[in-house]
């Protein structure tokens, strides 16, 4: 294999060189994300309102427009050690495969036992949780990879950890569900009969295999109408995109060593939070117009929140109990069809990524889950890595990318997230394999219906 003398086959940071700040780039936005809004008055959040639901610290982090880093505690620092630095990995072998002069690197992500980037921000809100002397958190989990982050964060901490996991994934993914009890959370499939909205929402929809803006509402209300609870989100809110920057910290530490300066970054989106978090520090050179870069979300055809969704304020949850978020949404009523892709069903986008993306700087494009698990294949046979379905959007648009410097002789650099590992989803490769896996694209009409329910603002 042709390796480039000067470049590692893995960039690793020393532990000196280690980001001991989040940068929050929020700070370099010209124009900041919309707030969030009150449902009942349409007034902003404030944060005395914000504060039954979430942790203090937190609530100061999700309000900061201003402060562009924000010092991690030495307690997260700590355990970061335990799996970070991730690798920044030059994909010399893919390179090859496809014959491409385009530079591949990813950032792999999926180094730890939850298997994915989402113990980034599970270990911070947890540790805000117990500085707070708080006795537990409640949270959703949609494939589970959240859950299973969070239930980790929490017995580090020793607090209690309810997770409301959508009905469909507890029941096709029992694997992730028993590594949540190991670390000794409590898991209740949703919608479920515990919670008033849970019960509402089976008496609409009998036989509903849940949606992750379903379960939402589940753990919120028993955040707060149980003491000593808050509700912890694992992507979308502002606060998951700050932690999450140590990925793109990191990312861009490793480059500036060997002096790499990428042209084109890549993340699959959900909610944002692993994209945002991948191009916070190169977005904020672009904003304050020190370097130039494209970024592209990839997210499935089946949920298309940016590509073709509106830019309103709607609710985050299918319960209509919290408080409302401008971004690309396809309507808090939206129920994506059963992708394999769970991290990636998700009705709305981080007001921080639709704001960028409607300020045209970032691209957004769909793509189709078997053109995903295609991509998949193609990588783990060359890289070795077996990655998550949703990471697999990433890599499809990767190599899309590669395929065309190949066309046009372009040597591009490319870097892309690689946000976790697949071991949970092969169920969903095996319905690839036997060739039954389908393509669903929501028509205009079945979109509509989430349209017309969006609340009226503004
Ligand atoms: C949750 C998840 C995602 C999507 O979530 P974002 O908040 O958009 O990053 C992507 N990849 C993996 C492996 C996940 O677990």
């Amino acid at each position: 294999m042709k390796q480039d003398n000067n470049i590692p086959y893995k960039i690793y940071l020393e532990e000196q060189e280690m980001p001991r700040e989040w940068y929050n780039v929020r700070a370099d936005m010209k124009n900041k994300p919309a707030p969030l809004l009150n449902p009942g008055t349409l007034k902003p959040m404030t944060a005395e309102e914000l504060a039954p639901v979430f942790c203090e610290e937190l609530v100061t982090q999700e309000l900061d427009n201003d402060n562009a880093y924000i010092p991690i505690p030495e307690e997260i620092l700590d355990f970061y050690k335990m799996y970070r630095p991730s690798p920044l990995v030059r994909a010399y072998c893919l390179e090859e495969k496809l014959q491409t002069p385009a530079k591949i690197y990813y950032k792999f992500e999926g180094n730890n036992t939850s298997g994915s980037h989402k113990l980034n921000s599970a270990i911070a809100q947890a540790y805000y949780a117990k500085k707070q002397g708080l006795k537990g958190v409640t949270t959703e989990t949609g494939a589970g990879q959240w859950g299973t982050a969070l239930s980790m964060a929490c017995s580090y901490f020793d607090l209690d950890c309810q997770v409301y996991m959508v009905k469909c994934s507890y029941e096709q993914k029992p694997f992730r569900r028993e590594v949540m009890r190991t670390y000794g959370a409590k898991v209740t499939p949703s919608p479920s009969m515990n919670t008033e909205v849970g019960k509402k929402i089976l008496a609409e929809h009998p036989g509903t295999s849940g949606s992750l803006g379903c379960a939402i509402s589940e753990a919120v209300e028993q955040a707060t109408t149980h003491e000593g609870y808050r509700y912890v989100l694992g992507s979308v809110l502002n606060q998951v995109l700050l932690h999450q920057s140590i990925i793109g910290l990191e990312t861009k530490a490793a480059l500036d060593k060997y002096n790499i300066k990428p042209d084109i970054i890549i993340g699959c989106a959900g909610g944002g939070s692993n994209l945002g978090g991948l191009i916070s520090p190169f977005m904020g050179e672009k904003l304050r117009g020190e370097a130039d870069y494209r970024f592209i979300a990839v997210e499935p055809a089946s949920c298309p929140s940016l590509t073709r969704g509106k830019y309103a304020y709607d609710f985050c949850d299918t319960g209509m109990v919290c408080p409302l978020a401008k971004m690309y949404t396809l309507g808090s009523g939206f129920i994506p069809s059963a992708n394999h892709a769970g991290g990636l069903r998700y009705h709305g986008m981080s007001s921080i990524l639709s704001q960028l993306y409607a300020d045209g700087l970032m691209e957004a494009r769909s793509v189709e889950q078997t053109e995903v698990f295609k991509a998949a294949e193609e990588f783990a046979r060359v890289e070795g890595i077996l990655p998550a379905p949703e990471s697999s959007h990433a890599i499809k648009a990767a190599l899309d990318e590669a395929k065309k410097c190949k066309e046009t002789g372009e040597e591009k650099t490319i870097v892309f997230g690689l946000t976790g590992t697949g071991y949970f989803d092969m169920y969903a490769y095996e319905s690839f394999h036997d060739g039954k896996m389908v393509d669903y694209i929501p028509t205009d009409e079945d979109l509509a219906p989430g349209f017309a329910g969006l609340p009226k603002v503004e």
